[in-house]
């Protein structure tokens, strides 16, 4: 490893306003005399639009919940912190009831409002530490850390009244009402990868809207 010392005045601001600095980068590295010529430039902006494209990808730009990407990577850490230092988790697969038809007969603006509540009714039930994100058009999956089956199961029932009981106010019209299915799976022995325990939520929430929608299953 090279050790160097370096020394600078700031000399100019550039067209992008930019802070420049010129000045010596000394090799100190067992005194060592090499010396190098180089300019030092202020990154502040660059770094500031880096973090807020990554903040950018990680949330879902429509409701605010995690992006799929970003849910998946927060769950697949949650299942290794598990793998390595042992605990519980469960995994709520939750999909709104008929919302093509609220698409169809209200316009796409009070779907995306739909899916804006939907969101805000599940943080408002949910502890800080559980997860929602936003797989695709209306799904959404909810990890709850250190939460066994039974207790999902509790969180997925009191989840499924919140929604149906919550109202969209509507311009000039009774407030709309929408309702969710909601598959829970909770963690098996084997399971390695966060696809197994997603892939039980799915299978439970198909399960739910063949048994007639607007309930949970497991
Ligand atoms: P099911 O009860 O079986 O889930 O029926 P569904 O109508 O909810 O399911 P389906 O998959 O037939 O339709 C989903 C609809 O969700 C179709 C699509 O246009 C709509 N959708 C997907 N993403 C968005 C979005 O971001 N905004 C709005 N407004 N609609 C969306
Ligand atoms: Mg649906
Ligand atoms: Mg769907």
């Amino acid at each position: 490893m090279r050790v160097v010392h370096g020394k600078g005045e700031v000399f100019c601001l550039n067209a992008c306003g930019q802070t420049k600095i010129i000045g010596t980068i000394q090799d100190i590295h067992e005194h060592d005399q090499t010396k190098m010529l180089g300019v030092i430039q202020d990154i502040t902006e660059r770094k500031e639009l880096q973090s807020k494209l990554e903040e950018q990808a990680n949330t879902d730009f429509l409701t605010g919940c995690d992006s799929r990407r970003h849910f998946l990577e927060k769950a697949e850490q949650e299942l290794l912190r598990i793998r390595r230092y042992g605990g519980e988790m469960s995994m709520l697969m939750l999909d709104l009831d008929h919302f093509k038809n609220i698409n169809d007969e209200h316009g796409h603006t009070v779907g995306d409002r739909v899916l804006k509540k939907l969101v805000q009714v599940c943080g408002e039930l949910l502890r800080e530490v559980d997860v929602i994100g936003r797989l695709g058009g209306e799904e959404f999956a909810i990890l709850l850390p250190e939460t066994r089956i039974e207790q999902a199961l509790e969180v997925a029932g009191r989840l499924c009244q919140a929604v149906a009981a919550a109202e969209l106010p509507m311009d000039g019209a009774a407030p709309l009402h929408f309702t969710a299915s909601i598959g829970v799976a909770g963690l098996a022995a084997d399971d390695l990868r966060i696809a197994a325990i997603l892939n039980r939520a799915d299978s439970a929430l198909y399960k739910a809207k063949h048994a007639g929608r607007n309930r949970v299953c497991a």
